[in-house]
């Protein structure tokens, strides 16, 4: 089974991701974590990206379907993905889906979250991470402790280099004009499903997953 999960920034796509994959046995392909990773470490990939980062910019497709493309051929991919954060582009959208068909394979649903934007922009200038681990914390609802240091791994908690207000609103409007149009795509593919992520992360891993258990089900009797 390979999922998309479909977002603007700040919609909790990477938190419900980690939720699904231990639940479903999945592969969780981030987009963002692979950059942040490559900036982290100075790779060619990561000098590349940085600019597009630090502005909210989308990094130029091809770099993207490459950056798949070779995730995909590893084996732990072969029995199916969640992409957090990808396609954000209809030439993405298109890529993957020439991709997955190259391995006889297809994407099954596109779960697109809905947050209004008042809403991300509050998670998002209150968003804290690890830049060790990734760990997420937020000042108003997990708050770090007092040392600025990771509960998990004790690196340190730092505030994402694009979660300033004025790159989230750069981020916001992205979205809005390159990657919601994905909704249509998908629609139009009978693979879309809206779940509203105003609710408590427990009540939307809930609807997630009924939504993907009903799709196997339907599936199943086909
Ligand atoms: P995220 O962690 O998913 O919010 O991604 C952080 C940033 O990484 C985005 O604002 C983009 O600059 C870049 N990025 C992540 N995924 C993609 C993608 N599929 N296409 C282009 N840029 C991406």
């Amino acid at each position: 089974m390979n999922l998309t999960l479909l977002g603007g920034p700040g919609a909790g796509k990477g938190t419900q991701a980690k939720r699904l994959l231990e639940k479903y046995r999945l592969l969780h392909i981030s987009t963002g974590d692979i950059l942040r990773q490559a900036i982290k470490d100075g790779t060619p990939l990561g000098l590349q990206a940085e600019r597009y980062l630090k502005s909210g910019e989308l990094v130029p497709d091809a770099i993207m379907l490459g950056i798949i493309e070779e995730r995909l051929a590893q084996p732990d991919a072969a029995a199916g993905a969640i992409f957090d954060g990808f396609p954000r582009t209809l030439p993405q959208a298109d890529g993957l889906e020439a991709l997955l068909r190259k391995r006889k394979s297809r994407l099954n649903l596109c779960l697109s979250l809905e947050v209004p934007d008042e809403l991300i922009i509050k998670r998002l200038s209150s968003r804290r991470i690890c830049n060790q681990c990734g760990a997420d914390y937020n000042v108003i609802s997990n708050p770090p402790p007092a040392d600025g240091k990771c509960l998990k791994c004790g690196g340190q908690i730092i505030q994402r280099a694009d979660d300033f207000e004025e790159t989230i609103r750069n981020r916001l409007a992205v979205y809005r004009r390159q990657t919601k149009p994905l909704q249509d795509y998908y629609s139009g593919r009978g693979l879309l499903r809206v779940v509203d992520g105003n609710q408590t992360v427990d009540d939307i891993f809930a609807k997630l997953c009924q939504t993907i258990d009903d799709h196997l089900k339907e599936s199943a009797g086909n």
